[in-house]
This record gives structure tokens, sequence and C-alpha cells, in this order.
């Protein structure tokens, strides 16, 4: 008996050691070093059974993890079955930074893009939806105050009810909703100052009982301006999300969304481009009408993830003007399978952020100020040196490269021999901005498009 015991113990150590290989690609470490296995047992008759708790529901890895788990614990001699079961638990933005306002709300994700019309609306209520299908708890929150469009594409009619002290959310396709659209009169010309929209989100994140939420998703007005900070001012957020569209400038619409949500302290999670190329109803023929790899390109080059690209297809619009977002009225369509991975890529973004695990180098110091040849000293201990010049001409704003084509617009011979940088100043945790002697200052230098012309990688 005794050594039976000892046999299932030690086969059970053996077990654990084996789920050591099975590896989060996102967070980047193991499944065991995570905190992610629990209740791990293995019975007499050799059936291994274990809980792997993931960071979200909407992980975009869930069978990957659920397979390797499988496979190895079947490897270790002894074992005849596997039985793995997936769990989640949404880990909040740490608690600090946690607003009394919204205790139950774990992560506050506002989406931004810089003009109208790019389907901001229509992606924050796919993107919420999708994270409702994974499981997750979701609440969204229309504050697009100049257009509030919410509430017609989830096919809502009534207004919030509420018991004199709070208003509850309305429930629709599985997420709780509230809208600027339910307080404001149709046709009305409403004109929002700066103070007032604070107060609305005071009272939005105060007033509302959204319960126990996973993630609340905000779908902010268009722009990346003073309104949209002072928005976001009084929550605590945990990442925001851009859109673009392959007509935007996105590196632009990205950099600007970047310097206002680093005054938040809060990172961009990723660009999700939109429309990206337009599918014929008809013959499927895609075709990229306004170029593409836009957004991808504003991504590689600050470092930021690509969260997805959604194609410009009338099922997309039909389903919102019917009131059921692609995602549940047509979960099969490419389309609602991008938005599915984009929630996911999403979700994937927050646990990193949350669990810190983001730890990519980063810049720790810089010599730069009136020099021709820039040091860098790298988080990881690595340095590097390069030429003030070759930076210059490096840079990846839309004055000097060509955001459609790719191609670099900058002429060499306008950027002098002699360059040098005046200063540099870093722009949260992702990039640098120099200051050129020549006069220009609109780049923005990602660590990882730095390292990449370093050759580091
Ligand atoms: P925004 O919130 O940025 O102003 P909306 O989400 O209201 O933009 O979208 C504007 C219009 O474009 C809507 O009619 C919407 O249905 C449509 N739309 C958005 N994305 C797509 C797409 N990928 N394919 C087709 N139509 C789209």
């Amino acid at each position: 008996m005794f050594s039976t015991q000892n046999n299932l113990k030690s086969m059970q150590d053996k077990a654990l050691e084996s789920l050591r290989a099975v590896m989060d690609p996102d967070l980047g470490k193991d499944i065991v070093t995570l905190g992610f296995v629990k209740e791990l047992s293995v019975d007499p008759k050799g059936v291994a059974t274990c809980t792997i708790e993931l960071t979200t529901p909407a992980c975009p890895v869930k069978d990957q993890l659920r397979d390797q788990a499988r496979q190895a614990l079947t490897s270790v001699p002894g074992v005849s079955e596997a039985r793995v079961q997936m769990t989640a638990q949404v880990r909040p933005l740490s608690a600090p930074a946690r607003d009394r306002l919204v205790p139950q709300v774990r992560n506050i994700i506002p989406v931004a893009s810089g003009k109208g019309g790019v389907g901001k609306s229509t992606l924050s209520a796919n993107l919420a939806v999708a994270l409702a299908l994974d499981g997750a708890r979701v609440g969204l929150m229309d504050a697009d105050v100049y257009g509030p469009s919410i509430p017609a594409m989830l096919g809502i009619n009534e207004k919030p009810g509420s018991d004199g002290h709070r208003i509850f959310p309305v429930e629709r396709h599985g997420i709780k909703i509230i809208s600027m659209g339910f307080f404001v009169p149709q046709n009305d010309a409403v004109i929002w100052r700066g103070p007032m929209l604070h107060k609305m989100v005071q009272d939005f994140l105060g007033v509302v009982d959204w319960g126990e939420l996973d993630y609340l998703i905000v779908d902010l007005p268009p722009g990346t301006g003073d309104i949209q900070l002072s928005l976001c001012q009084s929550i605590p957020v945990t990442g925001a999300v851009i859109v673009s569209t392959p007509q935007d400038v996105a590196w632009q619409v990205a950099q600007k969304a970047i310097v206002m949500f680093d005054k938040l302290q809060a990172p961009v999670l990723g660009i999700i481009e939109n429309m990206s190329r337009h599918v014929c109803s008809k013959c499927s023929h895609e075709e990229a009408i306004f170029g593409e790899g836009g957004a991808r390109r504003a991504a590689a080059q600050l470092g930021i993830p690509m969260l997805g690209e959604v194609p410009l297809v009338t099922r997309l619009r039909a389903a919102s003007d019917a009131g059921v977002p692609l995602v549940l009225s047509d979960p099969a369509h490419p389309a609602a399978q991008a938005l599915r991975g984009a929630a996911r890529a999403l979700a994937a973004g927050v646990s990193v952020r949350n669990l810190s695990a983001d730890e990519r180098p980063r810049a720790a110091k810089v010599d730069a100020a009136g020099l021709a040849e820039i040091s860098i000293e790298w988080t990881d201990g690595k340095r590097t040196v390069q030429r003030a010049r070759d930076l210059r001409l490096a840079c990846p704003c839309a004055a000097c490269v060509d955001e459609i084509t790719g191609e670099r617009t900058l002429r060499p011979e306008s950027v002098p021999d002699t360059l040098t940088a005046v200063s540099v100043h870093p722009v949260g945790r992702y990039a640098l901005q120099f200051v050129w002697s020549d006069g220009h200052s609109t780049g923005l230098y990602g660590h990882t498009y730095l390292r990449r012309l370093a050759g580091l990688s």
C-alpha cells in the first residue's frame, strides 16, 4: 500500500514535470511556471486528470495547449489516459490601477480610430460578442457621443432599466450594453465638451450596474485627441485597440494613439485593419482597392501587435443593419472568422499585459543629444551603436515613407552627412522620438524597429 502511494506520488510529480514542456506562446513561459496547472492527480489505473486554468477563455491557442498537455501526460510511464479540462480566470489590471468606480470590471479596453466611418463601432460590437462567445463576461460601453450607433447594430430598441439608484445595462447577444444613444434623443445635435464627457463617463461607470465583467469594451468617439483622452482619464484603462483602414495613414493614427494612451500609462494593445480588402459578394474575387499592408507596416515599425485584418464585405454591413453582429449571424463567414481571431489576439494581449510578461527588450539608456552616433543600452544587456544619419534615413514617419506603397520618399541627398540628434524622448514602453539637427522630429522609432535596424532580434 505504502509503495503504491509512493508510486502514485512519483508519477504525479513526473506528470507535473512533463507539463513543463507545454509553452504558452503568448506569455513565453511554460504552463507550470505560469501557475496554470490546477488539481493534477493520477489514479491507480493510470488515469491522469488535470485542470489548466488559462488567463482568458478566448485564448487563441486553447486547443493546442490542451492537445499538448494530453500528449505530455500520456508520455509519462504508467499514465494510460489523460483527461485535461480547460478553464479560465481573467486576471485584472493590477490592483492599484483599478478604479473604485468599477471594482468588478477586470479590464477596460477602449477602441479608438483616427476618424469616423472606419468601422470602429462595428468592430467594437463584434469584438465584444466574440469574446462572450468564447465564454468571457463582457460589457460594451458606447461612448461615441457623436454617433451612438451601437443600439441599432445590436438591434436594441428598449431603454435600460433603473431602480432609482442604479442603471441596469441592456443585455443582448450575451453582452451588457450601455450607450449614450439610450439617453440622448435621436437627431438631437449634442455638443459635448470635455467636462460634460468626463461627467458622462463617471456616471456611466459609477451608476451603471455592470456586475462582474472580464472585459468592458469602450467604443470611443472618432479621433485621438483631448476629448478621447478626457473620456479615458476617469477610468483605469488596461490598453487600447486602434482601428484603421488602408486609406488611413495608419502609422499616424497609431502614433497619435500611442502618445495619447501613454499619458494614461496604458499601452496600445494592437491594431486591427478594417476594410482590408474588398471581397465581392457575387464572385468572391478579392481586391486590395486602397492598397494593403499600411497597418501591418505601422504595427511592425511601432512594435505593436497586429490583431487582425477584416475584409470589406457587404455581409458585415448587412448584419449590423439587421441588428445581429456577423460573428453571431454568420459565424463561418471569413470576416466573422477574422473578427473572432482578432478578439482572441486581443484577449491574449490583455493577458500578457496583466501578467507583466511583456519581456521584450526595451531601451534602458540612450546617449543621443548632440551626437552623430547614437548608443542605446537595452534591458537585455545588449548595446547598439547607430549612425544618427542612418537612423534619420530610416525614419518610418508618413512624411518619409509612402504608407500605401511602402516606398521611401525621403531622398538621402537631402540629409546632411553631419546630421546629429538634438534630443531624444522616450514614448511609453515602445518607442523613442528623436529631434534631428535637420529639424525633423515626427518619427516614432519603435524599440523593435530600432533593434531590427541594428541587426538584433
Ligand atoms: P465608425 O464607428 O468608425 O464611425 P461604423 O462601425 O459605424 O464606423 O461603420 C461605418 C459603416 O461601415 C457602417 O455602415 C458599417 O456597417 C460599415 N462597415 C464597417 N466595417 C465594414 C466592413 N469591414 N465591410 C463592410 N462594411 C463595413
